[in-house]
């Protein structure tokens, strides 16, 4: 294959300076940025301006599944754009009914409705729990500690984290926090007001940890009886990272009296559209005509473009065994994790998560010499050394980072990835 890689506009280039100085003058310092400019990619490598190449293991944070500057997810959305980019949800389209189909079709009877992000594809299940118990004046959703289900008010109402929330009190009501993986703790929280229990099937920015099948299957259970909305947040975990299209299939593949298990309501968005930004959520039979016309919507949603990516993303995740890919190099980091940690104790306790959502534990920060003399976070200082060495990952709170690579990572790559770890971690162990 002809490799192409754009040439970056004379005008940023070699001028990372210049850019910062762009967002320190106008962007809104909402966020905590590495010190990088990035120009171009192309599938697992990424370009800064200054022309080093990254081998690029974040992926967005868990988004560009089939990798960047995709050219059939290009051509996808070229071929939509000079056909029909908007029309509003005031009108019928065929990409939003066959993306919804596609979704449908993966995980059981039910209906999708679009949005945007993440955290409003969130939003709209926390509307679901709400007209599910509104006659009987229920309306309080149990969420997990550490968990992480977005930005907005709601959003930072139910995510079990005090920094999202710090500075924005009051905090909306109707969210309660229980440990995760702790079923008595959610029986204990149930009150009558408690309408929904919502949960990450992998807890991603609280540290890549899975769901146990026994928690999953308790909860369901215990929403039954309780006539509570099982709610699940696949926005990270989901669309085929784990090797199964929601991380909740893969969890439970064998456990036995599990071939029943849903959740009632699923949100995706993330790896959906390959960085097109599109969020949905699923809502399983019987509820899925809760949410009646006039109840929700949005302008955006489901537009043309974003469902004609969100399709294309589905077929070539599929035609080209992504899933399968997922399962197989996320062994391979997992076992390669596995080793470090027995070479290099201090620097690496060992891997977590499931499939392509691996987390690297790493050791304390005071036993790690070359940590000590900075307030960063381990997390933090360990992959600034990784892109000093040419690698991209993801910090998870202040000992854990992530690995969220594109589904289509070769071999070659992920064993590239993993050497440059190895490096990284010589280097601080010695
Ligand atoms: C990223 C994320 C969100 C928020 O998604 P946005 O698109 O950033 O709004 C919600 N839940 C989980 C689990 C996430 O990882």
């Amino acid at each position: 294959m002809k490799e192409i890689v754009p040439e970056s506009p004379a005008i940023v280039r070699n001028q990372q300076v210049a850019i910062q100085q762009l967002f320190q003058q106008y962007v809104v310092p909402s966020y905590g940025r590495f010190e990088l400019a990035i120009s171009h990619g192309q599938g697992s490598q990424l370009w800064d301006v200054n022309g080093k190449r990254y081998l690029d293991l974040g992926g967005g944070i868990a988004v560009t599944s089939v990798g960047h500057a995709n050219p059939e997810i290009a051509d996808a959305l070229s071929a939509q754009a000079r056909k029909l980019v908007h029309i509003s949800n005031l009108y019928y389209h065929e990409p939003q009914g066959r993306l919804a189909q596609q979704i449908v079709k993966h995980l059981a009877p039910g209906k999708v409705f679009f949005c945007n992000s993440g955290a409003e594809a969130n939003e709209g299940l926390y509307k679901l729990a709400r007209k599910f118990g509104h006659d009987e004046g229920r309306f309080e959703i149990i969420t997990a500690l550490n968990s992480f289900h977005g930005r907005t008010l709601a959003g930072i109402a139910a995510t079990g984290q005090d920094k999202v929330k710090k500075g924005f009190e009051p905090m909306m009501p109707g969210f309660k926090h229980v440990p995760f993986n702790d079923l008595p703790a959610v029986r204990a929280a149930i009150s009558p007001a408690t309408v929904a229990v919502l949960i990450e099937g992998v807890q991603g920015e609280g540290g890549v940890t899975p769901a146990t099948a026994a928690y999953l299957l308790g909860l369901r259970a215990l929403c039954d009886e309780k006539k509570l909305l099982l709610l699940m947040d696949g926005v990270q975990c989901g669309h085929f990272r784990t090797g199964r299209f929601q991380s909740f299939q893969r969890m439970l593949e064998g456990v036995p009296g599990a071939e029943k298990f849903l959740p009632d309501g699923l949100s995706m968005a993330k790896s959906l559209g390959n960085g097109f930004p599109i969020g949905a959520f699923w809502i399983r039979e019987p509820y899925a005509d809760l949410l009646g016309a006039g109840t929700h919507g949005t302008t955006y949603g489901g537009n043309l473009l974003g469902c004609a990516v969100a399709l294309k993303v589905f077929e070539i995740i599929e035609r080209d065994g992504l899933a399968a890919n997922a399962r197989k190099l996320g062994e391979f980091f997992r076992n390669g994790i596995i080793a470090l940690a027995q070479k290099y104790p201090n620097v690496i306790k060992g891997p977590r998560g499931l499939g392509l959502m691996v987390g690297i534990e790493l050791g304390d920060k005071d036993r790690i010499a070359a940590f000590a003399g900075s307030d960063k976070p381990a997390a933090t200082q360990f992959v600034n050394r990784l892109h000093e060495a040419g690698l991209l990952t993801v910090p998870a709170g202040t000992q854990i980072i992530r690995l969220l690579p594109a589904l289509n990572l070769s071999q070659t790559e992920a064993t590239e990835g993993l050497k440059i770890i190895e490096s990284v971690t010589a280097k601080l162990a010695a």
